[in-house]
């Protein structure tokens, strides 16, 4: 016999979400409050700390100020700013001065749009871009037909030289625009400053990947086959080439 799979938490599909409101305790049996409750009670001490209080309790001042009540909507708060507001504000908040700005090469265009915006607002920004050191993809073992442009000079995105450039100039707070899936998991993890995105990379849906799962019973229905290939399309391109 297989062993019984462990109990997890699992919010997503919570037939009750209740921790919001003053019925918190009736949550089901994995909501975290049950399953894991000296999980949370260590989180919240490291919260509280002295490292972490500050910017918790300006994130939260951030999150409430983002809403207010209309007078044409006075029933219920509507949200009054945009994401690019929040970011300088809870940066002004910080008191950060200096502020980092990783962006997808991909996006230099709107990356010259938002420098100038948060210098208009006195940070001072040191922007870099992904294929910044211009390191060819073949040194890191990318194959030719690999590449976006086979035959053409490629520079490897280099997330990690990002994160290191920043740091030598101690950027307070590092905004990601853009960074493909993996290249911003190894910019988090080597970035010193704390760091928020401002866009998720995704080219199919105009950078705002919560529309491919809005499709995801549409056209976007592939999503829902138990896996993909994902060289499929490159391995039919490469063929098809050579044909
Ligand atoms: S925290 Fe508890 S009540 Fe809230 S969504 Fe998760 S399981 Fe549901």
């Amino acid at each position: 016999m297989g062993e019984a799979a462990e109990t997890v938490v699992n919010c997503a599909k919570c037939p009750r979400p209740v921790c919001n409101s003053p019925a918190w305790q009736e949550g089901p049996e994995n909501c975290p409050l049950k399953l894991v409750p000296d999980v949370i009670k260590r989180a919240t001490e490291k919260c509280f700390s002295a490292e972490l209080r500050e910017f918790a309790l300006k994130a939260s001042k951030q999150e409430g100020s983002g809403y207010m009540r209309l007078p044409h909507a006075p029933r219920g708060p509507s949200p009054v700013k945009s994401r690019l507001e929040e970011i300088m504000e809870f940066a002004r908040r910080m008191g950060y001065k200096r502020l980092g700005v990783a962006y997808c090469s991909g996006v230099q265009f709107e990356a010259s749009l938002m420098v100038p915006i948060l210098e208009n607002r006195g940070f001072e920004v040191v922007s870099v871009a992904c294929k910044c050191g211009s390191v060819p993809k073949e040194e890191l073992g990318i194959e030719d037909w690999e590449k976006v442009w086979p035959g053409r000079f490629e520079a490897m995105c280099h997330p990690v030289a990002q994160a290191e450039i920043l740091n030598h100039y101690r950027t307070k707070f590092n905004i990601l625009v853009c960074l493909r899936v993996g290249h911003d998991s190894l910019f988090l993890q080597y970035s010193r400053a704390p760091c928020t995105v401002f866009a998720a990379k995704d080219r199919l849906f105009g950078h705002a990947p919560l529309l491919a799962l809005y499709q995801s019973k549409s056209y976007h229905r592939r999503v829902l086959a138990k896996e993909s290939a994902p060289d499929a399309a490159k391995e039919t391109e490469r063929w098809v080439e050579q044909e």
